[in-house]
């Protein structure tokens, strides 16, 4: 509303009323409701989250920019936005009637243009979130941190994006919040691992030089990682996954259990993408023999999760001599999106690690295990994370690249 800024031209005051109108702008709002309302917004924009205790226009100077937008227009006049309302006018000056926008958002909800989106019920929705939020995230423990792990690469031409801030978000709203630090990345230059100049595999003179060079970046990314948490930098991370299955594997191999970690997920959400789906059912996982082996130490698994990777699609070295296992979800086809929450992402790696249990028990002598994936990308790190050194068998990995399987990467030899 006008009368709350001194940026804005006056309107016209109502013939027979000049008087009243000049005192209310001077008076309205007192400063005990400008401190309420500016302390719920945690001196926030209510709408786009800017910060409004320093300007960029004049250096770091502190300087009040916030407005305070009557959310019930101040008047009943009919010119002013969002007058319909019940409220005296001694409520309109009450601090729940006040939101604390930047400049451009106050003009926007006052616009002829904005009114018929921002109306009162919305304004007050917004304005309770916000509050909400604030409330909740400035009650966190300043200790409960983060550090961010983006591992990200091309996979079939696709790249990804996610900004410092969306990392944040993300991890605050996650069931268990923290606030996400970029310990790996001080002078803010981007993504902690980044695979993705390498392209795809198939676009090098051969798929090694590719995987070559992805160990390199992960374990020189690994070693970062290893420095930090013996420094007691970093006690929890947080790793966003996307890259090649294969090294994704290697990456959470070599990771390995020594700090605690929160895995995430990107799902085909518009908005929402690295959000768990606390509510979403719980899927249950199973494994099953598919071929029986001459052989006892020549074991294959695959991993049917995203799809389906018929046994007939296994290299042709993969004969009669090899015991063939699948594991996949009990019940449902797999399909992508399945690893929604991670009560299911739990349930998998309970089943993997059973799996790995029986092999010890059962195909005792087997020293390698041959993995065909077709998973999602936080089940790759979970893989390679619960492989447990020196117990369980040297894993193969194996990439689809681009029609037929070859391996990729090796882990645990
Ligand atoms: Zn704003």
């Amino acid at each position: 509303m006008p009368a709350a800024k001194t940026s804005r031209k006056t309107p016209a005051a109502p013939a027979g009323q000049p008087a009243k109108q000049k005192k209310a702008q001077r008076t309205s709002p007192t400063e005990s409701v400008r401190v309420e309302v500016w302390t719920r917004a945690a001196g926030r924009c209510q709408l786009c989250n800017e910060w409004l205790l320093e300007s960029t226009q004049i250096g770091h100077y502190s300087y009040r920019r916030g407005e305070m937008a009557h959310i019930v227009g101040q008047s009943d006049d009919p010119r002013s936005p969002r007058t319909d309302s019940p409220l005296t006018k001694e409520q309109r000056e009450n601090p729940d009637n006040f939101m604390l926008l930047c400049q451009p958002d106050h003009d926007t909800i006052d616009h002829k243009l904005g009114v018929g989106e921002f109306t009162i019920a919305k304004l007050h929705e917004l304005k309770r979130e916000q509050e909400a939020h604030m409330r909740h995230v400035t009650g966190l423990p300043r200790n409960k941190k983060t550090c961010v792990v983006r591992v990200f690469g091309t996979i079939r031409s696709n790249t990804v994006q996610l900004s410092r801030q969306e990392c944040n978000e993300t991890t605050l709203r996650h069931a268990n919040p923290r606030f996400a630090q970029f310990y790996l990345d001080p002078r803010n230059e981007g993504t902690e691992i980044e695979l993705t100049p390498l392209g795809n595999p198939e676009d090098h003179a051969s798929l090694e030089i590719y995987w070559s060079a992805a160990r390199t970046a992960i374990i020189k990314g690994i070693g970062k990682i290893q420095d930090a948490v013996k420094a007691g930098d970093i006690t929890h991370l947080s790793i966003f996954p996307f890259a090649r299955i294969p090294a994704l594997v290697y990456f959470g191999f070599h990771l390995g259990n020594k700090v605690r970690v929160t895995l995430f997920e990107r799902h085909r959400v518009a908005e929402e993408e690295w959000y768990w789906q606390p509510d979403a059912a719980t899927l249950a996982f199973e494994w099953r023999r598919l071929q029986q082996g001459t052989q006892v130490d020549s074991v294959a698994l695959i991993v049917n999760i995203s799809g389906t990777i018929p046994i007939a699609d296994l290299p042709s070295a993969f004969d009669q001599r090899f015991t063939v296992y699948e594991l996949r979800p009990v019940g449902v086809t797999p399909v992508p999106g399945l690893i929604a929450s991670q009560a299911t992402l739990g349930a998998f790696r309970g089943c993997y690690r059973q799996f790995l249990g029986m092999l010890e028990q059962e195909h005792k002598s087997a020293r390698q295990l041959h993995l065909f994936p077709s998973v999602p990308l936080s089940i790759g790190v979970a893989v390679g994370m619960d492989l447990m050194p020196n117990v369980h068998p040297e894993l193969l990995v194996y990439d689809r690249c681009p029609s037929n399987f070859a391996l990729a990467l090796t882990v645990n030899s």
